[in-house]
């Protein structure tokens, strides 16, 4: 108790001397501003994918590559706007709370969704492990762990695995990156116990890499249904 009191002590008079600033702007957050302030929040191009009854462009972007039930992205990337800031600190600056607190927002839109209602599991994009021991952390598992806040869901790390390290694959072109990558990833045999899961990765360009972890996961199960998430999709 006593400690806790310390603490929060500790946490006023910090914000004092070293009060927040906004990602993007740097200006002083301000009360209920959360990692940006609302000027650049208003900034953020949302999907609103949460509104919608019928297929979204992310749906249908794997139109005939892919078998998936829904997809959901937050916002559209855009370069050197705030989401582009964002991204950033969730990548490479070891900004574990703006990833869990972009996920509890992605979790809460897809509440407002029946579309995602039956998900019993989700499994954010694995990273090498060469990757993970370098970087420290693995950026769709803290989105995943902020969705799961909301839609009360297991975070499966440990089901699918990231068996070729990303880099050696940037030097092969195209067309060869593209037949390789179906053996990029592995994915476990107790897959079987699960009827929807929910893929979970920070950014989607081309789709490549959700499209090749959907194929691994239905060599295991070809009769689970996959839902797709991201933070944000490339326009
Ligand atoms: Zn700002």
């Amino acid at each position: 108790m006593i400690g806790k009191k310390i603490y929060s002590l500790f946490r006023d008079f910090n914000h004092l001397i070293f009060p927040e600033k906004c990602l993007h702007c740097e200006g002083e957050l301000i009360e209920n501003e959360n990692h940006v302030c609302d000027f650049c929040r208003s900034d953020i191009s949302y999907t609103f994918f949460e509104n919608l009854n019928g297929p979204n462009e992310m749906d249908k972007l794997f139109w005939g590559r892919i078998p998936v039930e829904s997809s959901y992205a937050l916002m559209y990337f855009k370069e050197k706007t705030v989401s582009q800031t964002m991204l950033h600190a969730l990548k490479y600056q070891n900004n574990y709370k703006i990833g869990v607190y972009l996920g509890e927002i992605i979790g809460s839109n897809m509440e407002k969704s029946n579309r995602f209602a039956t998900i019993d599991a989700l499994i954010p994009v694995p990273i090498h492990p060469k990757k993970k021991f370098t970087r420290g952390y693995n950026q769709a598992e803290i989105l995943s762990h902020g969705i799961a806040n909301r839609i009360k869901t297991p975070v499966l790390t440990k089901l699918t695995i990231k068996t070729k390290h990303t880099e050696s694959q940037t030097r092969k072109s195209m067309a060869e990156r593209w037949m390789n990558s179906s053996q990029i990833f592995q994915a476990e045999k107790s897959v079987e116990s699960y009827k929807h899961i929910a893929i979970v990765d920070d950014v989607l360009t081309t789709g490549a890499t959700l499209e090749h972890l959907t194929k691994a996961i239905l060599e295991q199960n070809k009769d689970i249904k996959i839902s797709l998430i991201t933070l944000a999709l490339t326009k």
